[in-house]
């Protein structure tokens, strides 16, 4: 019945084969998926089988009835959202960690699960040249999470912890307590303030610099003065490096400088940008985080190399985090746990379960090495500067800057809804996938690099793909 350790060997090798020749073959397939809504499922049987069916039969079902319905994010026509990169070492480092198959809720449950998490996210705040408070051998430390917004989440209850003291946890929301955000800040924030029961009308919007959409620390400095005085307890505010809408860089040092004055945690969403700083020369984007942030997270489940899902958050005091989120019932005691010498992650994450995550980011980080990392990201943007270049020379077309990183904003000088149908026809081709935002209202394209694969020329080709449509579209 169960698989054996053969009849693993034979089928594993299958899979990786065809992998492998997925990854090789990717352009062959057109990068969104055309599928109409519940076409998948209809080609699939209503009802689980008696009898348990060989495997190759469900890989000829991946290639007939899935993979029809898949969008190819590792496609290197793939411009959409911001990338999710999956590669070779960090596949190989996540199938490690389910040939393991260790639950590492707590230290005692896999000393290695843990301690090589330990190495990996100081290794990363090394890499990223992050402050040395956030390394574990002192009072902070980082810990792999399933996604930014479960970060955002963890930093929440860590803030409320400490702002109430710990009452929070014992008796609930018994007050109002307000979190800061702009209109840029990711939707998880948002989410976290509903989740915690801070409420959604309590997330407050801090105005943003018209041109940059950065926040602005003097309204956020008057805003914390009105809600204090209005009786409110400001728990956190968040700061964005990199925002998802169009990668704006909120002014850490002096939002920093606004929150230490106010006592108030300052978290910051740093999940597409942050791995950036793997280059020296971009390590100015975390200006201010030394001095003044209690929290902060980037995604190297984005752009660095590693397939989903592992988000870094690292603290800079683990106390309050613990403090909101442990409890210890009699099944989890043990002696190491009691001894104080060891660390139990499950204290720093919303689930008590954990997956061996360090071992894919060990992988991605031995098999690249700093200067590979560093040739990832420049890659990035570089392409997209070239792309910004066409950009700027085509008067059909404006360029939204402040521009960083490896994506491009611009828009045909259209109206909406011409660019809706134009991006609609673009993603239908198959030949490229774009995504869009809203910038003061208006929409505007997206254009992110960062696959593994794409070149200089699949860049110039999709130019040319959106000229011509916007050519063939004709002036009106
Ligand atoms: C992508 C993104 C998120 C959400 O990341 P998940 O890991 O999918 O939760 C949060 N913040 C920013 C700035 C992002 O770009």
């Amino acid at each position: 019945m169960h698989m054996t350790p053969d009849e693993f060997r034979t089928y594993g090798k299958q899979v990786v084969d065809w992998i492998a020749d997925y990854r090789g073959g990717i352009e062959n397939h057109p990068v969104r998926a055309k599928v109409r809504p519940g076409e998948i499922r209809a080609g699939l049987p209503a009802h689980p089988p008696d009898r348990g069916e060989p495997f190759d039969r469900l890989l000829a079902d991946l290639d007939e009835r899935i993979l029809p319905g898949v969008t190819h994010w590792q496609h290197p026509d793939f411009f959409a959202y911001f990338p999710a990169n999956a590669t070779g070492p960090s596949i190989l480092g996540d199938l490690l960690s389910s040939g393991l198959g260790v639950q590492g809720m707590v230290w005692a449950t896999s000393p290695a699960c843990t301690e090589l998490e330990t190495v990996v996210v100081d290794w990363l705040a090394e890499l990223l040249g992050l402050p040395p408070g956030f390394r574990t051998d002192g009072p902070g430390g980082g810990v792999i999470q399933d996604s930014a917004s479960s970060a955002a989440l963890v930093a929440v209850l860590a803030a409320l912890h400490r702002v109430s003291g710990g009452t929070v946890g014992d008796e609930g929301i018994s007050r109002r307590y307000t979190i800061y955000v702009t209109s840029e800040t990711h939707s998880a924030l948002e989410k976290a303030g509903r989740i915690t029961g801070i409420g959604a009308r309590n997330v407050r919007v801090v105005d943003v610099d018209p041109s940059t959409l950065a926040m602005d620390p003097a309204h956020l400095a008057a805003l914390l003065e009105a809600d204090t005085a209005a009786g409110a307890v400001p728990a956190l505010v968040c700061a964005t490096i990199g925002t998802t809408s169009t990668t704006a860089i909120d002014p850490v040092a002096a939002i920093g400088e606004v929150c230490q004055a106010h006592e108030v945690w300052l978290h910051v969403d740093a999940a597409y940008a942050g791995v950036a700083a793997v280059c020296p020369e971009l390590r100015w984007i975390n200006e201010g985080v030394a001095e003044y942030v209690d929290s902060y997270a980037t995604n190297p489940h984005k752009w660095l190399l590693t397939n989903h899902d592992c988000t870094v958050l690292w603290v800079t005091d683990r106390a309050p985090l613990i403090g909101a989120l442990s409890i210890l019932p009699e099944f989890l005691r043990n002696p190491a746990t009691e001894s104080g010498a060891v660390i139990d992650y499950r204290d720093w994450q919303i689930p008590l379960g954990r997956r061996f995550r360090a071992l894919k980011l060990w992988a991605v980080l031995r098999w690249y090495g700093a200067e590979g990392l560093r040739a990832h990201i420049r890659s990035g943007i570089e392409l997209a500067g070239g792309f910004a270049a066409l950009v700027a020379a085509d008067d059909r077309f404006e360029l939204h800057e402040p521009r960083h990183f490896g994506l491009v904003c611009f828009r045909p000088k259209w109206t909406d809804e011409r660019i809706m149908a134009l991006l609609e026809r673009l993603n239908e081709s198959g030949e490229l996938y774009l995504s869009h935002t809203r910038v003061h209202g208006r929409v505007t394209l997206r254009f992110a690099v960062g696959s593994t694969s794409t070149t200089a020329q699949h860049v110039r080709d999709a130019w040319a793909a959106i000229t011509a449509a916007v050519a063939q579209a004709g002036p009106r």
